[in-house]
């Protein structure tokens, strides 16, 4: 296990479209093991395989710090309602942008094992769902931002309405 170089925006691996995987190796096993190692180091709730350089479709997500999903070829089959709050990406550091997310999708992926399973979230989770799959095709949420890029405040209060 060990903890990969996380790509920053401006690199162009971070705009490419990801190749589908087709069967679990101990290579993306270990992959998979440093992405999470990464992004909890990082103290992100996503990553996706492009923010560490390579292009294959495998994000993981951990929304709470405790629950970690592995999603291999992911794909959203269904979304719903609609959620508009602050987006942050580790390729992005220290900014942070307002974005317009649907409140439920259902993902279609498969595991470690290579099964497939669904995974549905709201609110965070979803968002986190459709930042993560937008990196498979080379799309970051700066595209999406409503308004500027903010710098990131730490001290950010997380009963602040949004308008
Ligand atoms: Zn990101």
């Amino acid at each position: 296990m060990a903890i990969r170089n996380i790509r920053e925006q401006g690199d162009s691996v971070l705009n490419k479209t990801c190749k589908e995987i087709t069967a679990m190796t101990p290579r993306l096993r270990d992959l998979i093991e440093d992405m999470l190692d990464t992004m909890y180091e990082a103290n992100g709730v996503g990553l996706a395989a492009p923010q560490v350089g390579i292009l294959k479709r495998v994000v993981v997500i951990d929304v709470t710090g405790e629950d970690p999903y592995v999603l291999i070829n992911p794909r959203i089959v269904e979304s719903s309602g609609e959620q508009t709050g602050q987006e942050g990406c580790l390729s992005v550091p220290g900014k942070a942008g307002i974005v317009t997310r649907p409140n439920y999708v259902k993902a279609v992926a498969l595991d470690m094992n290579m099964e497939p399973f669904e995974l549905e979230g709201t609110e965070l989770l979803a968002r986190a769902i459709c930042h993560e799959l937008d990196h498979l095709d080379g799309h970051l949420y700066v595209e999406k931002v409503e308004g500027d890029l903010m710098d990131v405040t730490y001290d950010y209060d997380e009963e602040e309405e949004e308008e």
